[in-house]
């Protein structure tokens, strides 16, 4: 896979407000991977990105992909919102706060796919997977396929 440098994060992701300690979340997403912090020396993960453990005090926090299992914690439905491609408000926007599968409390934000609105319910087990909005992979949490 090629390496996908800062400036092209910057480039592909506008609106996006990096910083350093985010910038490999975001070429992960780039590149289909979920990448969460990871402690090397405790094993703790940390999101968002933090430069530092907050459990050991280590820097040696390293982006580590995730397995994309996970369970909803919260959702909601917009039903406005900035002007997104590939968002429709009309019909109701779906926003996931997804608890992984790696550790309590380790939470990612995203979208839902394969699964209709009035289904989705906290607690539902969910697998990573990625949609296509305006050119660039998004990370999206459908079913798991055990449900
Ligand atoms: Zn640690």
């Amino acid at each position: 896979m090629s390496e996908i440098t800062d400036q092209q994060v910057a480039d592909r992701l506008p609106d996006m407000w990096l910083d350093r300690d985010n910038v490999e979340f975001y070429r992960g997403l780039l590149q289909r991977r979920l990448l969460i912090n990871r402690c090397a020396d405790c094993g703790r993960w940390q999101q968002p990105p933090f430069p530092i453990c907050p459990s050991c005090w280590s820097d040696d926090v390293r982006p580590t992909e995730v397995s994309g299992e996970g369970t909803i914690h919260s959702f909601t439905i917009l039903r406005a919102g900035p002007p997104l491609p590939g968002v429709d408000y009309a019909s109701g926007h779906p926003v996931v706060v997804v608890e992984l599968a790696e550790q309590q409390g380790v939470r990612v934000t995203a979208t839902t796919a394969d699964v209709a609105h009035e289904e989705l319910r906290v607690g539902m087990p969910v697998t990573l997977t990625w949609v296509d909005r305006g050119g660039e992979p998004v990370p999206a949490f459908r079913p798991a396929a055990s449900a």
